[in-house]
């Protein structure tokens, strides 16, 4: 039999350590290995088979638009496209989109957008205020954006401009801002950050602050966007409208999509600001399209809000019982178990043992985010599967 593991480390970059796993299969919330094992996949992505595996919804508009048109340049109307515009507009707040292919280049051409509105209406305006443990992708700008510093400092000299504060203090916020604040860049929940969910009145308090300085609140909404926290967006619930908003992840379910979102007073970008070649290509609008239609059409928040209260019964007894669990924390179906100690890939590695896929966000925590579509039984066995495994690691280090 091949050996993908060692093709792997002779051919890849070096960028990652990968979980002990070859994929070949995925159904639902099941991937199957080369061997045929079968795995609970509580990773998904992450965040981004919000459908689970291989739904039908996304096979069926996969290969119907792979037979009528994959791939047209952003100078012709494309029908799938302009059918996903229409219905992210209706369902937001925003009044316009523009389309990507990744969460890292959805925030790129947020923070153009921003710059430009600096530019243009706030007398050059060009500060970013970002939270530390933020994560908005891989690019020079997102990186420099983002909280972590080892994502960052071997590329130097970095973009200038963004000034960082902890995440969930309205003060550091106002203390950092300036007259050349252009925006205030944030993740509702920080997702990579370890699931850091701030106080329910921050985001409101924020959003005072930038109508008070004339400040845009730009939220980075592709992990908790499209129904993972409850509401078809985050900032639902919280009760704010941000300016810009961009999406990822889920939205395609799988396939490379990405949205930046914004209103009409900060839309600034004129014919030649801005463009893509993949960005929102039939193929993935089309897929995108169907995908938020479920997502709508099934009303997904509210069963993700449902059995969120599920997931956080369960971890809750887990904090009761375990000592070597510190905290859990999470919306809907995005969620942290936190360790007394640095355990996490131990943890994920026996989960995965055990036929469950989890991801050690942190070092001393692990991940959770199924499909949108994940049953209460198999949210059950999964729980069940982790309660097991740190149960063993509680016992084992206790003798
Ligand atoms: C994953 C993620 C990104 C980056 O998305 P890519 O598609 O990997 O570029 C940006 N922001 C948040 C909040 C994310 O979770």
């Amino acid at each position: 039999m091949t050996d993908w593991r060692e093709k792997e480390s002779k051919y890849f970059m070096r960028t990652g350590k990968r979980m002990d796993l070859v994929a070949v299969r995925g159904e639902g919330a099941h991937i199957w290995d080369e061997d045929g094992r079968e795995y609970l996949d509580f990773f998904g992505g992450p965040a981004t088979i919000s459908l689970g595996h291989a739904h039908p919804v996304i096979v069926d508009a996969l290969t119907d638009q792979a037979h009528q048109l994959i791939h047209v340049s952003n100078q012709f109307y494309s029908i799938p496209q302009l059918k996903l515009a229409e219905l992210l507009i209706e369902h937001s707040c925003f009044d316009r989109v523009y389309f990507m292919n990744s969460g890292a280049e959805a925030n790129e051409g947020a923070l153009k957008l921003a710059r430009k509105w600096g530019k243009e209406k706030k007398a050059g305006a060009f500060e970013i205020i970002c939270a530390d443990d933020a994560f908005h992708g891989r690019t020079l700008q997102t990186v420099t954006a983002g909280g972590t510093e080892r994502y960052k400092t071997p590329f130097g000299p970095l973009p200038e401009g963004y000034l960082h504060v902890p995440f969930n203090d309205v003060d550091a916020v106002k203390r950092a801002t300036t007259s050349n604040t252009a925006a205030i860049f944030l993740e509702p929940i920080q997702g990579e950050g370890g699931i850091n969910v701030p106080d329910d009145d921050y985001f409101k308090q924020l959003r005072a602050w930038c109508d008070e300085q004339n400040i845009l609140l730009i939220l980075d909404e592709i992990q908790t966007g499209c129904g993972r926290i409850g509401t078809l967006f985050a900032y639902e619930y919280y009760g704010v409208e941000p300016d810009i908003m961009t999406l990822g992840k889920g939205i395609g379910g799988g396939v490379p999509l990405s949205a930046f979102l914004a209103k009409e007073h900060c839309a600034v970008f004129t014919p030649g600001d801005h463009g893509s070649t993949y960005g929102g290509e039939p193929l993935t609008t089309r897929v995108g399209h169907e995908v938020m239609r479920y997502i709508i059409e099934n009303d997904i928040p509210a069963q993700v809000a449902k059995k969120g209260q599920l997931v956080e019964r369960r971890l809750q007894s887990l904090l009761d019982r375990c000592p070597n669990v510190a905290a859990v924390r999470g919306k809907g179906l995005m969620w942290a178990v936190q360790f007394t100690s640095d355990i996490g890939e131990r943890i994920t590695n026996e989960a995965l043992k055990n036929g469950l896929i989890l991801n050690n966000v942190r070092p001393n925590a692990v991940r959770i985010v199924p499909p949108l579509t994940v049953t209460e039984e198999e949210l059950e066995q999964g729980l069940a599967i982790l309660e097991h495994v740190i149960e063993a690691d509680a016992a084992a280090t206790a003798k």
